[in-house]
């Protein structure tokens, strides 16, 4: 089975850094994986008429609108992402939770982009807070009860990013990973068959090596290196475990 790459740009991001994404991914091509890259909005296009030319790669975008349609001035919908093509979109970056997304927002969020057949990468993860006061486990039981309704039947990744973890250098074990990981598959989702859990955290090219070889992980969602060179060698050891 191919293990999952996403990348996710964030705002770093223009038509040269496309190209070059462009270029690392061209390394990956006959690699055991599926590609995904997260991109924001007015890139979209661009983005996926040069990264998923003549490849399986999918272009998705960062976030996507509470709102279905109407006066909504900034927001970017569901049915706009359907219409432009686009073939999915993340929803619960901690970085989207942090400014502002509450339960309500999400569920909406996940909501519209179900109707509009939109794939999703749905991101939970504890803060080191939580971690410390030993509520991780009930803290991502909680974000996951949003997408229990759909995730047998729709079409959703889950990506554990423990939030003291994003863009700070700071991983947990594979123990811990793995723990998570069989939480959500053995506990939480018991009778769902084929449920994807990505990792996302400072993934890099050294500490690649060793997460790959985490069972029950289907991929990586990698921020800050996604616009490296290095995601090429991120990219070889995921494929080769
Ligand atoms: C992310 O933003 O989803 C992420 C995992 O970031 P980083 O790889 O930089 O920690």
């Amino acid at each position: 089975m191919n293990k999952i790459l996403a990348l996710n740009l964030k705002m770093d991001c223009n038509k040269k850094i496309i190209h070059f994404v462009n270029n690392f991914l061209s390394e990956l091509t006959n690699e055991n994986l599926q590609i995904f890259v997260a991109i924001p909005f007015p890139y979209l296009i661009y983005a996926k008429e040069i990264i998923e030319k003549n490849t399986n790669h999918k272009i998705i975008s960062q976030d996507v609108s509470a709102y279905e349609s109407g006066a909504h001035t900034g927001e970017v919908s569901a049915q706009m992402l359907k219409d432009l093509k686009i073939h999915g979109t993340i929803i619960g970056h901690s970085e989207r939770r942090l400014s502002g997304d509450t339960e309500n927002t999400l569920d909406k969020k996940i909501k519209y982009a179900i109707q509009n057949d939109l794939f999703i990468i749905y991101c939970i993860g504890e803060s080191e807070e939580n971690r410390k006061q030993g509520k991780t486990f009930s803290i991502l039981e909680n974000q996951l009860k949003l997408i229990a309704n759909f995730i047998e039947k729709e079409n959703i990744i889950i990506a554990y990013e423990p939030i003291w973890s994003i863009g700070t250098g700071k991983i947990p074990t594979n123990e811990q990973i793995k723990e998570i990981s069989v939480f959500i598959k053995e506990k939480i989702f018991t009778n769902v068959k084929n449920i994807k859990i990505l990792y996302g955290g400072s993934v890099n090219k050294e500490n690649s090596k060793n997460l790959s070889e985490i069972e029950k992980i289907d991929g990586f969602l990698v921020g800050g290196c996604s616009t490296k060179k290095e995601i090429v060698d991120i990219g070889k050891n995921l494929s080769k475990n």
